[in-house]
């Protein structure tokens, strides 16, 4: 490559959501853009992988906020893939639905319609509900791009250092009934897979936000969430923008006002804007030079990852599984929360049958996550994908085998429709997209200490900058959101929006 050849207005390591969506939106604005991917594939967790003529997704099952007017599809529409991604609206009666042993609560559409199918379930606890559903609004409407609008600092604050756990469980002593207390609280919280939260730090923003969302509207992709990655590329590529592929960045220097971008292939690229897409911490390692403070090095390098997850993804045999329009999520006891615990895994999961379903109604596959901790795999950290040995292929097997009978008890008769399995580990994750940890949703956030645990997308370093799950939130609102703020800090923000809203 010549001097002139290499050289980009932004360079954006990794080719997840947020790297995608940010040379999305930078090509829009006739920036020349170059994404740098380690993996042979683009898409980070929206990759899909193919087995027995089947698209499974791994990182991306649902999402909500997309019909007109709501923050998804205002933000999506103006990317272009409001009408080219295909997908299915969810059960408006119940996207989710959270299960015990002794009983099953519908997570439905709209607010009223959502207090309404809560109330059938907990009678007399309707102003539970109502409060429930009026501090989300107000925390929506807090958190100003969530509206598009320009941050207005304070209201948002104050949320990221309130307690979930505290709020949930404050709300649910105010039943009336007294036996409902615990079951209300598990109840409302019993999609926490979604954050991978913890009781002791979930701020209540996150839950809020990503619930909102759910209950605005919730959706599936149907063939698979690498029609996302599809749109993406082409409306890169479309506008001039360069996605590398098998590109892992090895290196980043600085000799301002350029950065120089090495990668494992022997290639270097330059530009005057670096947009990390891949995990903080990991983009510390790769600097060439101490760019930040050693204190902000130790603090990112410090900081504790959400849990990781175990998942089977299963195709059917004919005619063996319904399809179902809504998650299932199942809780061994009520504590809905740190599930990801060694001593009696699995205490839950989430399991989700794949769009579109067969003509007559049935699954042709499914997904089943269950949070798990990253210490039962660990002694394998060193070994590569296929390469674990025969110890490593065992436990996995035997793990699934106790997921497989925790499902069975509520879908009796599951393995008997199984046709092909497909397991993924904390390793799978750890691996493919190079979060550390094999960790669900980056760095945790934690209200105990919000300034410490938030990663901004604007750095010190001038033209240096974050985005993707480690910056605002994780999912696929949460990204999109991040790689409007990442972009906004480049192009202005006000400008940025007042197109988004095409003022
Ligand atoms: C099991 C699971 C289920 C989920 N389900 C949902 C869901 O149903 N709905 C929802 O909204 N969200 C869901 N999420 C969350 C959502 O998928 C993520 O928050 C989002 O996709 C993250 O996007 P990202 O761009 O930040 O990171 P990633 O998707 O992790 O992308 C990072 C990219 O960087 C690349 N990379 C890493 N290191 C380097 C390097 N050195 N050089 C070059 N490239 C590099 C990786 O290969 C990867 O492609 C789920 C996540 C998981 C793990």
């Amino acid at each position: 490559m010549t001097a002139e050849e290499n050289r980009y207005d932004v360079i954006i390591a990794g080719s997840g959501l947020g790297g995608l969506l940010c040379g999305v939106l930078l090509a829009k604005e006739g920036m020349r853009v170059c994404i740098l991917e380690q993996s042979g594939k683009a898409g980070g967790c929206l990759s899909t992988f193919h087995r027995k003529g089947i698209d499974f997704d791994t990182g991306v099952h649902y999402f909500g906020s997309m019909d007109p007017g709501q923050p998804l599809h205002h933000y999506w529409d103006y990317i272009g893939l409001a009408g080219s991604v295909p997908m299915e609206r969810m059960n408006p009666d119940g996207f989710d639905v959270i299960g015990f042993e002794d009983r099953e609560y519908p997570l439905a559409m709209g607010s009223d319609h959502f207090i309404e199918c809560l109330h059938d379930c907990f009678p007399g606890e309707k102003k539970i509900l109502e409060k429930y559903m009026d501090e989300l609004e107000e925390i929506r409407k807090s958190f100003s791009l969530y509206n598009l609008e320009l941050p207005a600092g304070d209201p948002e604050e104050q949320y990221r250092g309130k307690s979930a756990f505290d709020f949930y469980y404050t709300l649910s002593q105010e039943a009336v009934n007294p036996a409902f207390r615990s079951r209300i609280l598990s109840v409302l919280s019993g999609n926490n897979l979604l954050y991978a939260g913890s009781r002791e730090r979930t701020p209540l923003h996150i839950p809020a936000l990503i619930n909102h969302s759910f209950i605005s509207s919730a959706w599936k992709p149907v063939g698979g969430s690498g029609s996302i990655v599809s749109s993406l590329l082409q409306k890169i590529r479309e506008s001039g923008g360069e996605v590398h592929l098998d590109s892992e960045v090895t290196g980043i220097g600085s000799s301002p006002p350029l950065f120089t971008v090495r990668t494992r292939n022997g290639n270097h690229f330059r530009a005057k804007n670096f947009i990390s897409a891949i995990h903080p911490a990991r983009t510390l390692e790769l600097l060439e030079s101490p760019l930040f403070r050693k204190s902000t090095s130790a603090r990112i390098t410090g900081l504790r990852n959400t849990y990781s997850s175990f998942a089977l993804y299963l195709v059917m045999k004919e005619h063996s599984f319904p399809y179902l329009d809504h998650n299932y999520y199942f809780h061994k006891d009520e504590n809905v929360w740190d599930e990801a615990m060694e001593a009696g895994w699995p205490s839950g999961y989430m399991l989700t049958t794949q769009a579109p379903a067969t003509e007559d109604g049935f699954a042709k596959s499914m997904v089943i996550l269950s949070p798990i901790p990253y210490s039962l795999f660990s002694r394998w950290e060193k070994t590569t994908t296929g390469r674990r040995g025969e110890e490593y292929d065992a436990f996995k097997q035997e793990i699934a085998e106790r997921l497989l009978d925790l499902v069975e008890k509520r879908f009796a008769g599951l393995r008997s429709g199984i046709s092909f399995m497909e397991i993924s580990t904390p390793l799978t994750w750890h691996d493919y997209t190079g979060t550390p940890e094999g960790s669900m949703y980056g760095i945790e956030r934690d209200y105990n200490n919000p300034p410490v645990t938030n990663i901004l997308p604007v750095t010190k370093v001038p033209g240096f900058y974050f985005t993707g799950q480690n910056i605002n939130l994780h999912g696929v609102l949460g990204v999109t959101i991040g790689a409007v703020q990442t972009c906004g800090a480049i192009v202005g923000l006000d400008f940025l929006l007042k197109k988004i809203k095409g003022l």
